[in-house]
């Protein structure tokens, strides 16, 4: 059995913000060549920086520079450091440019539609650039105790995807289905409630055009901050009654 999380100084959460890709894997390229590995770096010190000036959660990143982390790296981050929310960003691309907007993800064992799991599976090709072979860790989370994290987690995971999709969606466009579940390996930490969110597609002019503004980037971090405080203030609340 895993030991309880410990509570952080004054008891603050921890939220670990997960820019996706980074060194040799550039992830997905933008017609007009942006680098998904740049603009998921950008958007996440934006959101780090929304967090810190509202000064209701601490805030570590995987990562705040041009490198290289395996996917186990980033859930083991976030585990190691006990972290009470896990954001992993990233931007998609797909053929033709009309798809456009944003989906947040949660995990699921067996992927919503294989859409879904395709990005998924392109997602989880990172380990494989390294080096490093996905083992199957399904094996391993047999446990019922950390089967009962798990699902307390995912639980959690989705009640802030609502959050994060109803705040966001007034400044920037979501996908037809802007809440899906995919098998994504960074969203596995069982003990860890965790979202991947893709920002937008790199195939489509105008979200490449969104994804290179830091207005833009400033006004969609600004409403997914919102969403992580309202998150934790009424997880507290709950606990108090
Ligand atoms: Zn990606």
């Amino acid at each position: 059995a895993e030991a309880p999380a410990a509570t952080r100084p004054g008891g603050r959460k921890l939220v670990v913000i997960d820019p996706g890709h980074g060194g040799i894997d550039p992830g997905a390229i933008g017609t007009r060549k942006t680098r998904e590995k740049d603009v998921v770096l950008a958007y996440g010190l934006a959101l780090k920086e929304v967090l810190e000036a509202s000064g209701a959660v601490d805030v570590m990143m995987t990562r705040s520079d041009d490198r290289f982390l395996t996917l186990k790296e980033r859930v083991r981050f976030a585990r190691d450091n006990q972290a009470d929310l896990f954001i992993a960003i990233h931007a998609d691309t797909v053929r033709g440019p009309e798809a456009r907007g944003a989906t947040i993800y949660t995990l699921s064992e067996k992927a919503s539609d294989a859409e879904a799991e395709a990005l998924a599976h392109k997602e989880n090709r990172a380990d494989i650039i390294a080096g490093v072979h996905l083992e199957n860790e399904s094996e391993a989370v047999t446990d019922i105790l950390i089967d009962l994290v798990q699902r307390e987690s995912k639980t959690h995971a989705l009640v802030f995807a609502r959050k994060a999709v109803s705040e966001m969606k007034p400044v920037t466009a979501f996908t037809g289905k802007p809440m899906r579940s995919a098998g994504f390996m960074v969203l596995k930490a069982p003990d860890v409630p965790s979202v991947l969110v893709e920002l937008g597609y790199l195939s489509s002019r105008d979200d490449e055009m969104q994804l290179t503004s830091p207005e833009w980037r400033k006004r969609v971090a600004t409403a997914m901050g919102r969403a992580v405080e309202t998150y934790f203030a009424q997880q507290l609340a709950a606990r108090a009654e």
